[in-house]
């Protein structure tokens, strides 16, 4: 603390992310990385970028990363001025808050949901509902009939990793044709659908993806939003009042060369929902109640041992999950799925904490 703070930093709560351990092995099931490199393509393309020399480092990127847009709008079937880029989808999210959710309703989203959320609000002082989920953990569209506010939800969800369908996401946009919606699909490509495909008959849809999950590329920062052009120029003018580069330009040759790997994208993909399915059987093996997840990661209790020591038990054996100290699941942990042999390695850690 200090008398030179200003005022909002006084009263900010800030988001505490996943413990990045300094261990030289460590399982690390926390921050739902993906446990699979990138394409051998991403690495050739950053080499390529920076040269033997580092020459181009020099200069500044291409503050609209143009290239990387149209490769993404390429992608999803979209225009270029539909395809905002940013430094990974948080900044993202944050530039959202500013520039569309701040108005007079508060906006809503689910009270078990990306501990961001809140955060953000609070920075941009934007107030905010926290819908209950229901009992299972869904998500009730009904809960989101138009009241006037804008509604943000991710889809898949975090932490529980339950999907809407894309029927559901529609019938929410049908409900609330005035205000904006955003969908985050951080998550989506590990078994939900987009709902890319409905932003030419939706103008108050947003989409947010990014490239740290399912594209391996968390430390990059690479996150987008798609949506209609009067949402993304507004994103665009809030970027320029804030930092006109945020990709600098490896993340921009490595954005590009993740989505000309189809093949790689998709073997990666299939891998982790393979994992993460077994890993679910395994668990409910072992007495755990387990989330149906469409995610890279699977939200679990077991009835009769405590999260927080489940949690510090793998710690020492340099296994790390998530544990939210939050109402409705500090009896949860949040695993992220790893290579076979680490879901494997955090398997026999629990048996030996559960069964002894
Ligand atoms: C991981 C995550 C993000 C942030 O991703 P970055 O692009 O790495 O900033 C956004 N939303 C949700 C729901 C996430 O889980």
């Amino acid at each position: 603390m200090s008398r030179f703070w200003s005022d909002i930093v006084h009263r900010l709560t800030p988001y505490v992310p996943g413990e990045q351990p300094a261990l030289a092995h460590p399982i690390k099931l926390n921050t739902n990385e993906n446990p699979y490199p990138p394409s051998p393509r991403v690495v050739e393309a950053i080499r390529r970028e920076l040269g033997d020399t580092g020459e181009t480092l020099r200069k500044y990127p291409d503050p609209t990363a143009r290239a990387l847009r149209e490769t993404v709008a390429a992608h999803h079937g979209l225009r270029i001025e539909q395809v905002f880029a940013g430094n990974g989808s948080d900044e993202v999210l944050a530039h959202v808050f500013q520039a569309l959710l701040k108005h007079d309703k508060p906006i809503r989203f689910p009270d078990i949901t990306y501990s961001f959320y809140p955060v953000y609000a609070q920075l941009y002082g934007v107030a905010f509902d926290a819908i209950p989920l229901n009992a299972e953990f869904g998500i009730d569209i009904d809960d989101y009939r138009a009241d006037g506010g804008a509604v943000l939800l991710p889809n898949p969800n975090a932490p529980t990793g339950r999907a809407l369908s894309l029927a559901e996401i529609e019938a929410l946009l049908e409900t609330n044709p005035d205000s904006p919606v955003v969908i985050d699909e951080a998550y989506v490509d590990f078994g939900a659908e987009s709902a890319v495909k409905l932003i030419d008959q939706y103008p108050n849809l947003l989409v947010v993806q990014t490239l740290s999950k399912a594209r391996s590329l968390a430390g990059m920062r690479v996150g987008f939003a798609f949506g209609d052009a009067a949402l993304i120029e507004a994103l665009t003018r809030v970027k320029d009042s804030f930092n006109s580069y945020p990709l600098d330009r490896l993340a921009q040759a490595a954005g590009i060369a993740a989505y000309e790997d189809d093949v790689w994208f998709r073997e990666t993909c299939a891998k982790v929902i393979a994992c993460r399915d077994r890993l679910t059987g395994e668990l409910q093996a072992l007495g755990f109640e387990v989330v149906p997840s469409a995610a890279n990661f699977l939200f679990a209790r077991h009835p009769a041992h405590d999260a927080s020591t489940i949690a510090a038990s793998l710690k020492e054996r340099e296994i790390f999950v998530r544990h939210f100290k939050l109402p409705r699941i500090d009896q949860h942990l949040r695993i992220s799925i790893g290579t076979d042999a680490e879901c494997e390695a955090l398997i026999g850690a629990l048996r030996a904490v559960i069964v002894g």
